[in-house]
């Protein structure tokens, strides 16, 4: 709390204008700490008398014989500075030091709507001040101590949320993998008309609750800084390829065109996370052809070169929509906003998309924006610096995977380590789609033991399991020195996991599929893994 001139003032007499100089003399040299004199008529100042000015006068060549018998009046500063007593110490402070200096030699005088009140010297306003400034850095400690404490609190609960969130997407995700599975498994099945409906629909349900789920892990992922960049090279046709096989059929579906073209990339690599790029550009393809009912959806990549090794990549992707008002542009990269309750009910969706892609980019050192005209469409864009990349091309080694006698396949022996009993059914029904069978085990050990009693082809291994996990069991199994440490290891992931698919292969697993396990994703693996030489596998561990 700020003090003011009135909490300031000394104990000083006043003497009336008709006191002598010999009553002034007599009133300084009897109390040597009194410093001013405050000279008042009837209630009114009228000047003020320093201790040392004084002195100085008397001390003069005939100063006592000239001043002792006069009126004080003669010997007193009949200016001084007058202050309401009302005013805070600080700009009385301030006034001094920038108006009149002189006073911190002479002191001043309070009063009260004119009346004299007292009189202060700037010995205890520095005083006053210091005790001040004293308290707030006090309190200014105080707050500092106060706010570490809550950010500790707040990093705390940050991370909790993380946990939670990683829990229980995790937690959600495995009857999740059932319910998608199985539904993918009954379509297989003979179905009539209504049931082929009817697991349309859960299947588009469960896909709408992966989604969700995978973009809060996302969301609290980045948010933890737990979001890392998997940079490797990429070829940007192969990006555009992607995003024109995945959206055309939308696009058509809609009744609207659809281009992407690519320009400035004169067929080189870049090294970058096409993963997340990915999932940028078809956030924001996606949004484009949801919002667009008629016209097009057009999108630009263009490389800009800065010097040789580095390019900027500008990504546009422009529609002819419903465009975004103006009241709701601002809050666009905002998690869980949406511009127009109404159209977004019919859409779908959850407000995350754009907050996940402004992340993302930022993470990536660029920049997302967009311009908008309600009932003409918008463009969003995004520019990310890239590296150029000059290593030697990989030739595709993965060509000549494809055809392998059926007659291999049916004599195929599967192991599948797996402790969930849904997991397990998916993973059965999904075998016996290919025309393989296996033999279950429910945790990592039971595996290792089941490799050393019979001899097998290949192995799904889950990640997570009781007794000894996928990791452990896989680095055990490729210490083996029999045959059996070559098996190739598919690897079942929960993509819930940061690093899972890295971790995955460090333990010398052959290559990894993610849950809900993707029909096509897993046959292909499979072929893949029962395709390759087996010694390659010993090279790893
Ligand atoms: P979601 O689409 O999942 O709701 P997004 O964060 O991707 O979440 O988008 C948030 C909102 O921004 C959308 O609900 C929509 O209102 C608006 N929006 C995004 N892209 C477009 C677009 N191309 N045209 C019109 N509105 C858009």
């Amino acid at each position: 709390m700020s003090r003011l001139v009135r909490d300031v003032l000394v104990e000083a007499p006043t003497v009336a204008p008709t006191a002598r100089g010999e009553d002034v003399y007599e009133l300084f040299s009897h109390d040597d700490d009194l410093l001013v004199v405050a000279v008042v008529d009837n209630r009114h100042p009228v000047g003020l008398v320093t201790r040392d000015q004084f002195f100085l006068r008397m001390a003069d060549r005939h100063g006592r014989a000239l001043f002792s018998k006069r009126p004080i009046t003669f010997l007193m500063n009949k200016e001084p500075l007058i202050v309401e007593a009302s005013t805070p110490v600080e700009a009385l402070n301030a006034r001094i030091v920038r108006d009149r200096p002189s006073a911190l030699m002479e002191g001043f005088v309070a009063v009260r709507q004119g009346e004299f009140v007292g009189v202060g010297t700037s010995l205890e306003l520095f005083t006053a001040m210091a005790r001040e400034s004293e308290e707030r850095n006090h309190k200014l400690s105080a707050l500092a101590e106060q706010l570490g404490r809550a950010r500790i609190e707040a990093l705390a609960a940050s991370k909790a949320k993380s946990d939670f969130l990683a829990t229980m997407s995790h937690e959600i995700r495995t009857p999740l993998n059932g319910v998608l599975g199985i539904a993918q498994l009954l379509t297989a099945t003979d179905l009539d008309e209504e049931q082929t409906e009817f697991v349309r629909v859960i299947d588009d349900s469960g896909q709408i609750l992966l989604r969700l789920l995978n973009d809060i892990l996302d969301l609290s992922k980045i948010e933890a800084g737990k979001m890392d960049l998997d940079i490797h090279p990429f070829n940007p046709k192969q990006l555009a390829q992607d995003a024109q096989t995945l959206w055309q059929g939308r696009a058509r579906e809609k009744g609207i065109t659809f281009t992407i073209e690519v320009s400035g990339a004169e067929g080189r690599e870049f090294k970058g996370d096409p993963v997340r790029l990915k999932q940028i550009l078809f956030n924001l393809i996606g949004n484009a052809i949801k919002f667009t009912d008629q016209g097009m959806v057009d999108v630009s990549m263009v490389f800009h070169d800065i010097g040789r090794k580095r390019s900027v990549m500008r990504i546009e992707v422009r529609d002819s929509g419903c465009g975004i008002p103006l009241s709701a542009q601002e809050r666009m990269f905002t998690a869980f906003t949406q511009a127009d309750a109404e159209t977004t009910r019919r859409h779908g969706g959850s407000g995350l998309g754009l907050a996940i892609c402004k992340r993302l980019v930022d993470l990536m050192g660029g920049t997302i924006g967009f311009r908008s005209v309600e009932n003409e469409g918008s463009t969003f864009w995004f520019e990310v610096p890239l590296k150029v990349y000059f290593g030697e091309q990989t030739a595709g080694s993965t060509e000549d995977i494809a055809h392998e006698e059926e007659t291999a396949v049916t004599t195929t022996r599967v192991l599948v380590a797996e402790d969930n009993p849904v997991n397990q059914a998916v993973a059965k029904g999904f075998l016996k789609l290919k025309g393989l069978t296996a033999d279950y085990v429910e945790n990592g050990k039971l595996a290792l033991e089941a490799v050393q009693a019979r001899s097998y082809d290949l192995i799904l291994m889950d990640m997570e399991m009781p007794v000894m996990d996928g990791i452990a069991a896989t680095q055990a199994i490729r210490a083996l020195t029999s045959e059996a440490a070559t098996i190739p290891i598919i690897a079942l992931t929960a993509n819930a996991l940061s690093g899972a698919a890295e971790r995955c292969i460090a333990a010398g697993m052959s290559s990894h599929v993610s849950k809900p396990v993707e029909r096509d994703a897993l046959f292909s693996a499979i072929d893949a893994a029962l395709a390759m030489d087996r010694r390659e596998n010993r090279k790893v561990a």
